[in-house]
Order: structure tokens, then C-alpha cells, then sequence
């Protein structure tokens, strides 16, 4: 049997959000649903060509900061799942920038907090009933019931980003990503008494557009990694901030 049940990923026009559609339905246990969201999906030549040829993968339009969208999102998805639910919901989608203190604007502080911290609490909100007609199906804590996983960074933790040992520092984004993280605490502590296991997960540093040319892992390692990682989770992870490997992150 398949760990996994029915997955949506949020940002699977490329990079990270495309590979782990890409993988996931590559896999000997390739979940019943790939839901790959994208602002644009008709934007994604591999995204299309992805829902054209693997079965299983619906490509659905969502974009994270739009009310509206997410509504539409809802619904088709519903539809998609049916009686079963949603086993599980990967907040991948996120905007990146380098800002430090003579260049970070407030419009750029915004928008990272709008995407990367706003967008996914209200993702998730609006994912939750289908979320819960998941979890109540099954027992135990894992993605093979209900999961949230936020995608973070170990930008955003505050420990290993003080003082002269931070060597990347990104107002905008770095902030951005520990409040995520503490959507996450927030999140865990009142999806885990229905079962829904909601962690924060930083996938390396990855060669993407937002991690580039010079980062340490490509994709196809990352999103290998991220896999095993995901599907070795149990209750012991609930409420965590692990990286692709599934090692404890410092907050
Ligand atoms: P990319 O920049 O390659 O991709 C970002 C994705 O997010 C794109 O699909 C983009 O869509 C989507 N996106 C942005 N805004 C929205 C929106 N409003 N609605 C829907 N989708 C949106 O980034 P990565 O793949 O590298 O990053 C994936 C995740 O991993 C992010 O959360 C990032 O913060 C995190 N991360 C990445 C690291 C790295 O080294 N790469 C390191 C640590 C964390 P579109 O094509 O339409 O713009």
C-alpha cells in the first residue's frame, strides 16, 4: 500500500514544487492524487507535460495570495478527492530576496510576509475541513493520514542567524521564514489533537531560481532526500523544524 494518500503542493511551476511532483509520480508508491498548484499552471511547459503523461497528476491553478483563488482551488480540488480527503498539504510556494539594512524596503518586507508567512496559514485554513475528512478516516500520525508541511529555510532561524555568524542576511526573507515557523508551532498545536501533523521543513540549499547556480545540492538530490524525510514521519516529529535529511533544526 501506498504511504501516501492524496498530496497537494503549492509553487509547482519549477524548481523545488515541480521536482517533488515530478518524483512523487515517478514513485513505485506513487500517491492516488498529485495535486500540482501553480499560479500559472498554462505558464509550466514541464508542469504540462507532467498532468499530460503521468497519471494521477492534476495540475490546478492557485495562486497562495489570492482569497478568490484558493476558494476556486478548494472546490475543483474537492472534487478530485472526493469522500477521501487530503493527506496531505506541502506549502512550497515562496518568494525569495536578498535585503540587507540600507536596501530592505517595506513594500519588499510585505511581500515576503504575505507569501511566505500570511499565504500559507490561510492555504492551509481554507485545506482544513478536506484535511480532517482525512485524518478521521485513519489513525497514527504521518503523511499517510493527514500532514501540513510548510516549507521553511534555516534562514529563518533566529539561533543560527545572530550575530557574526550570520552570513546571509535577508531582512526581508529571514524574517519571513521564522514567522512561518511559528505558524507552524501555532498550527501544530491545534491540528494535533485531530490527528493532522504539521511540521517546518528547510530543503537545503537548493540550485534553483531562489537558491542559483552555486547552492550545494541540485534538485534531484533535495527532493530525493525530502521524500524519504516526509515519509518517515511520525508523531515524535509533530510540531518540528527538521531539515531534508530529517535532523532537528534550532529555532
Ligand atoms: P523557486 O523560486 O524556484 O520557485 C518558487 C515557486 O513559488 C514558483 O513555482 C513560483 O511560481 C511560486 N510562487 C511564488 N509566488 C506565488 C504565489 N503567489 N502563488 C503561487 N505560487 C507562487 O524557489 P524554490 O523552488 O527554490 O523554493 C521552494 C521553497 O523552498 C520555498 O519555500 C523556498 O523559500 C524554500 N527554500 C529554498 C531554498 C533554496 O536553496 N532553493 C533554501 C531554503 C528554502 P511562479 O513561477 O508563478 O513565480
Amino acid at each position: 500500500m501506498s504511504a501516501w494518500g492524496s498530496v497537494l503542493i503549492t509553487g509547482c511551476s519549477r524548481g523545488i514544487g515541480l521536482q517533488l511532483v515530478k518524483q512523487l509520480s515517478e514513485s513505485s508508491s506513487r500517491p492516488a492524487n498529485i495535486i500540482a498548484t501553480a499560479r500559472n499552471p498554462a505558464g509550466s511547459a514541464a508542469l504540462q507535460e507532467l498532468s499530460r503523461t503521468c497519471p494521477g497528476v492534476h495540475a490546478v491553478t492557485l495562486d497562495v495570495c489570492s482569497e478568490q483563488s484558493i476558494f476556486s482551488a478548494v472546490e475543483e480540488v474537492q472534487f478530485i478527492v472526493g469522500n477521501q480527503g487530503l493527506n496531505c498539504l506541502i506549502n512550497n510556494a515562496a518568494v525569495g530576496s536578498s535585503s540587507s539594512i540600507n536596501s530592505v524596503t517595506r513594500e519588499a518586507m510585505m511581500r515576503a510576509f504575505q507569501v511566505n508567512s500570511v499565504a500559507p496559514l490561510f492555504v492551509t485554513k481554507a485545506f482544513l475541513p478536506l484535511l480532517q475528512t482525512a485524518a478521521a478516516r485513519s489513525t497514527g500520525m504521518g503523511v499517510h493520514r493527514a500532514a501540513v508541511v510548510n516549507i521553511s529555510s534555516i534562514l529563518g532561524s533566529i539561533s543560527l542567524n545572530c550575530g557574526d555568524s550570520a552570513t546571509f542576511k535577508s531582512y526581508a526573507y529571514g524574517t519571513s521564514k521564522a514567522a512561518l515557523n511559528m505558524v507552524s508551532r501555532c498550527l501544530a498545536a491545534d491540528l494535533g489533537p485531530v490527528g493532522i501533523l504539521c511540521v517546518s521543513l528547510h530543503p537545503g540549499w537548493v540550485k534553483t531560481d531562489m537558491g542559483g547556480p552555486h547552492a550545494d545540492l541540485t534538485v534531484e538530490e533535495s527532493v530525493s532526500e525530502i521524500l524519504s524525510t516526509l515519509v518517515s514521519f511520525t508523531e515524535q516529529d509533530h510540531g518540528g523544524f527538521k531539515d531534508y535529511r530529517g535532523q532537528t533544526l534550532p529555532w
